[in-house]
């Protein structure tokens, strides 16, 4: 008999699904269906692409509402933020069939060649292993440039959103694209190796955590298969004296807890200028205590449970032994009695260089405070994380921020206002945050052969 995956309502704690994952033939050949569908796909023109890229977001934002309540149901995110995420989609699907065209157009290079050029060739099958936090975008956000680039996508998905991941493969077929040109696989991590070492993967874009990351970047590795990685953070937000309080205030709430805080850009080491660490601090902790925490199907709902109950006692222990190394709870800190996998929305401040939240990834609502004495104090603390994934910066004087910027050791900086991924700008992180770059032209040219011609 072969291996089943079972899915759990995590604001219930019960079973919502079992499905039968595939056996190794049955992986096989869905291999050899997406290798073949390449060969096709590859040979389509991009007006030809881009319409069917188009017939997919119209099929999100005609399904949205199921999609979205299927969503909150395998992992809790509440109910209007998995509507935005379905929409979202939608966009990034828009957008890179509107630009794909231009952003993989071929570049003249003068040489001593009469003519010569680069022009970006696909690559072929890419392999997509993407987490539960944001079950439709992750998928969309890789598959939609790979696929307008003229890849074709396996995806295998977090065990625990696999109804999520069937909707998609259900998405673009219903859309009318070819059996082949995205595939679902119901694999259980642990049968990915031959999966990634497989002949007809020719890359792997992964988003997870670096255990992950590291897993796969090593047999990727052995392969000689182009990677990308984007494996979480522990994103600075740093407020200097001179900031709006009140607006970084209310962004700063917004930032670590979407998504009840499980997002790799969330904001989750927050630095402030001793001069208003108190008065930020205060304004942190009315707003957190205004979070409405419930059950995720209610579209008033702000905090819906972790999405597994692992990870909300991985969680709990962070903030456990960070109290107890010396911080200071200010709010929340506990599991929420119940069956659902809640954790009351926390703050903790006087958080320090050693301890826990400090030097991991906190992936749940819970904020860490850090007071710093000036600007400089407040680069070196956000450059002392082992992730460099995204930050937040605020300050009202804008050339200071921009010299900032220069030195902050991570992926994005975002001045005044909320860090966010958007399809036109470049997403990924340095350090253990990863490797390679998401979305805009840097993110569609990671899968592609820049193959060079050269003519006499
Ligand atoms: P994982 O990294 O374990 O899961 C992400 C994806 O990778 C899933 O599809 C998972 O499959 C798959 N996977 C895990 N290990 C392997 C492997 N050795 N080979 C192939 N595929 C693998 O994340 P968790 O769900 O365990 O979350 C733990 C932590 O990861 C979080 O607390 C957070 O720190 C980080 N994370 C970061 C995210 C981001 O956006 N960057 C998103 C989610 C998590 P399966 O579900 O079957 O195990």
């Amino acid at each position: 008999p072969s291996a089943s995956i079972e899915t759990r309502n995590p604001a219930t704690g019960a079973v919502l699904k079992r499905y039968d994952a595939h056996d190794s033939a049955t992986v096989d050949r869905l291999l050899e269906r997406a290798a073949s569908e390449a060969a096709r796909w590859r040979e389509r023109s991009f007006a030809g692409r881009a319409q069917l890229m188009g017939a997919a977001a119209a099929t999100l934002r005609a399904r949205k509402a199921e999609l979205a309540l299927l969503a909150t149901a395998e992992m809790g995110k509440p109910v209007a933020e998995a509507e935005a995420e379905v929409e979202k989609c939608a966009l990034a699907c828009d957008w890179f069939a509107e630009n794909a065209e231009r952003l993989l157009r071929a570049i003249e290079i003068p040489s001593s060649a009469t003519r010569s050029y680069a022009a970006f060739r696909p690559l072929g099958v890419l392999l997509a292993i993407m987490p539960w936090n944001f079950p439709y975008w992750q998928a969309f956000r890789a598959a939609a440039p790979a696929m307008m680039a003229g890849n074709v996508v396996v995806l295998k998905h977090a065990a625990n959103v696999t109804g999520c991941a069937l909707a998609i493969e259900e998405i673009f077929r219903s859309s009318g694209f070819p059996e082949g040109a995205f595939t679902t696989l119901l694999v259980g991590s642990k049968a990915m190796e031959p999966i990634v070492l497989h002949d007809r993967v020719a890359a792997v874009t992964l988003t997870g955590s670096e255990a992950a990351g590291s897993s796969v970047g090593a047999l990727a590795g052995k392969a000689i298969k182009k990677t990308v990685m984007e494996l979480g953070g522990s994103d600075y937000f740093i407020v200097l004296a001179d900031a709006d309080l009140e607006r970084a205030a209310e962004i700063g709430v917004k930032a670590r807890f979407q998504n009840s805080g499980q997002s790799c850009i969330a904001a989750k080491r927050f630095i402030i200028e001793d001069a208003v660490y108190d008065r930020y601090v205060a304004l942190f902790v009315e707003k957190t205590r205004e979070l409405a925490v419930g059950d995720p199907t209610q579209r008033e709902t702000r905090i819906g449970p972790m999405a597994r109950h692992d990870l909300r006692d991985d969680l709990a222990a962070q903030v456990r032994d960070t109290v107890a190394a010396g911080a200071a709870l200010l709010a929340g800190g506990e599991p929420l009695p119940g069956p659902g996998a809640f954790f009351a929305p926390t703050v903790v401040g006087n958080v320090r260089p050693g301890m826990r939240m400090a030097e991991e990834e906190t992936f749940g609502p819970a904020a860490a405070m850090f007071r710093v004495r000036n600007a400089d104090e407040a680069v070196a603390l956000a450059n002392e994380s082992r992730y460099g994934l995204g930050g937040n910066l605020w300050t009202r004087d804008i050339a200071l921020a921009e010299r900032l910027a220069a030195r902050l050791e991570s992926g994005n900086v975002f001045v005044n206002g909320m860090t966010a991924s958007d399809p036109r700008l470049p997403f990924g992180g340095v350090k253990k945050s990863g490797i390679g770059r998401e979305l805009s032209e840097f993110g569609i040219r990671e899968f592609v052969n820049v193959q060079t011609v050269w003519i006499g």
